[in-house]
């Protein structure tokens, strides 16, 4: 990009786990900005599957070709991480209005604790938009087939948890929501 201070984006979520979606939102996002942070999210509310640290380690692994990508891992408010790391730019995916009213009031009071960094929404190509990490998850537990929606190496890493876990363990991961517990 131009000269003088770099562009720095922040890319947030839960990457429970990363989806061909959250990879094409990246490559796209990461032409945007001279540096893309993406931020993984602790989110012990949403239960996730994967742990902080592998899931750091799929996007790390699934992002390893793109030259100017970071990972990074937080556990605060998203817009201190933001501002901690020099961010101009949040970037978010939208997929379809079911999206919409929770990214709009995400971004509105993210406007107003820092009105100088802005949210940009990407839209995935037609095709990614219905992915969604949550279903990659629940297909998974029933059996389903999950490559087309995530590379071949997290769709093995998926399967080999689903399988560990048994049916209560994934259970607990894709009805987050009421149980708060564990993992
Ligand atoms: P969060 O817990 O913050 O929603 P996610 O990992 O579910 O984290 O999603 C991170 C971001 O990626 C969100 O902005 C979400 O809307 C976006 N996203 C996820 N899947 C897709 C997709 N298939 N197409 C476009 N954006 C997506």
């Amino acid at each position: 990009m131009g000269r003088g201070t770099p562009r720095i984006g922040v890319y947030p979520g839960t990457f429970d786990p990363i989806t061909l979606g959250h990879l094409d939102i990246i490559r796209r996002g990461s032409k945007l900005v001279d540096r893309l942070i993406i931020g993984v999210a602790t989110n012990p509310s949403k239960s996730p599957l994967f742990t902080l640290e592998e899931r750091v380690g799929h996007v790390r692994r699934e992002t390893a070709g793109i030259r100017n990508v970071d990972v990074v891992a937080f556990d605060a408010l998203l817009m201190h991480f933001a501002e901690e790391m020099g961010a101009s730019l949040i970037l978010r995916g939208l997929r379809a209005v079911a999206d919409f009213e929770y990214e709009f009031q995400m971004a509105g009071m993210n406007q107003q604790l820092n009105s100088a960094i802005e949210t940009v929404f990407l839209m995935a190509d037609v095709a990614l938009q219905p992915i969604a990490s949550r279903l990659v998850k629940e297909i998974a537990q029933y059996g389903g087939a999950i490559d087309r929606f995530v590379t071949p190496a997290i769709a093995a890493d998926v399967r080999a948890r689903v399988a560990r876990n048994g049916i209560s363990g994934s259970r607990a991961a894709v009805q987050p929501a009421e149980s708060g517990r564990g993992r």
